[in-house]
């Protein structure tokens, strides 16, 4: 039994200028511990898989129109409003590009991680709380989590902001970890230290993460499986090497044909040629 299972599913927005059918029967599942990569050009859809999952989408704008969310054999779609509020930021945690969507800017770390806490792990006594921070701290790689818990998220850097949205997201002990293009905003020497850090702590705490990028050297790095997403569909998906070295699916073909590699000379930057795409499709 795998512990997420998707079929079918269907999310369209109604707009002004229409509805936009943003997921257009979307299959896959994802078994304990596996990492998933999901890429895809911008607005393929990716985003709004990732929040249907516990079903974060407002409805409306949002509409889910078929198909199915199978959770740890549970139907997310037909779950009530308490046991959406377990789901979220406990069973299955988010990390976003942007701290400001998980930070609030008027608490500081302490609290912010203390709330999660409190909601999904009531069990743990209050005095044993900071206790249990500070090692949350400790396990994202910061150095000094007694001065960090008492700041407040401006006060630190884009790296830090993303390690403790990292502890906070861990906080609860999720079984599956969604990181939406987690490392875009920083730059490149933070983005491979956070990348290591999420490879660490999958090891360690064993659970599943969905990491949705449109960078393939984190796919290649990273993802036991890649699903390629354009224009609201999975058009391909396999294990990350073998979709990696032999794309099938023309679109997979022509993401990848835009990566520039090291010492291959190119005159300039390949395109997605959308008119012979669309007849390709
Ligand atoms: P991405 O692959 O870049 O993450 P998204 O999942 O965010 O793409 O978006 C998929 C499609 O859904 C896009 O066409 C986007 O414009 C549309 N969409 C997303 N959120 C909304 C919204 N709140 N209202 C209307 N359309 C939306
Ligand atoms: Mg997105």
């Amino acid at each position: 039994m795998p512990l997420l299972d998707i079929q079918g599913l269907r999310i369209s927005f109604v707009t002004d200028e229409g509805a936009i059918q943003a997921v257009d029967d979307v299959s896959f599942s994802l078994s304990e511990g596996e990492v998933v990569a999901l890429v895809g050009e911008s607005g393929s859809g990716k985003s709004v898989t990732a929040l249907s999952l516990a079903r974060l989408l407002q409805t409306p704008p949002a509409h889910y129109n078929g198909g199915r969310i199978l959770f740890e054999n549970r139907d997310v779609l037909s779950l009530n409003r308490k046991e959406l509020q377990n789901l979220r930021g406990g069973k299955i945690a988010y990390v976003f590009q942007e701290p400001s969507t998980s930070l609030n800017p008027v608490f500081r770390v302490r609290s912010q991680i203390e709330e999660s806490l409190n909601l999904h792990r009531p069990e743990l006594k209050r005095l044993d709380r900071p206790a249990e921070i500070i090692r949350l701290l400790q396990t994202v790689g910061i150095q000094d989590p007694e001065r960090t818990m008492e700041a407040y998220p401006h006060q630190l850097s884009g790296g830090m902001q993303q390690r403790v949205m990292i502890a906070m997201a861990i906080a609860c002990h999720p079984s599956l970890l969604v990181a939406d293009e987690p490392t875009t905003a920083l730059d490149v020497t933070i983005q491979a230290q956070i990348l290591d850090l999420l490879r660490e702590l999958r090891k360690k705490l064993g659970m599943a993460v969905l990491l949705i990028t449109h960078n393939f050297a984190i796919v290649s790095n990273l993802a036991d499986r890649v699903l390629v997403m354009y224009k609201g569909k999975i058009v391909e998906q396999g294990p990350a090497a073998q979709v990696l070295k032999q794309p099938v699916h023309p679109y997979t073909k022509a993401l990848m044909a835009c990566i520039p590699r090291l010492g291959v000379k190119q005159k300039r930057l390949v395109c997605i040629d959308r008119e012979a795409l669309a007849q390709a499709i």
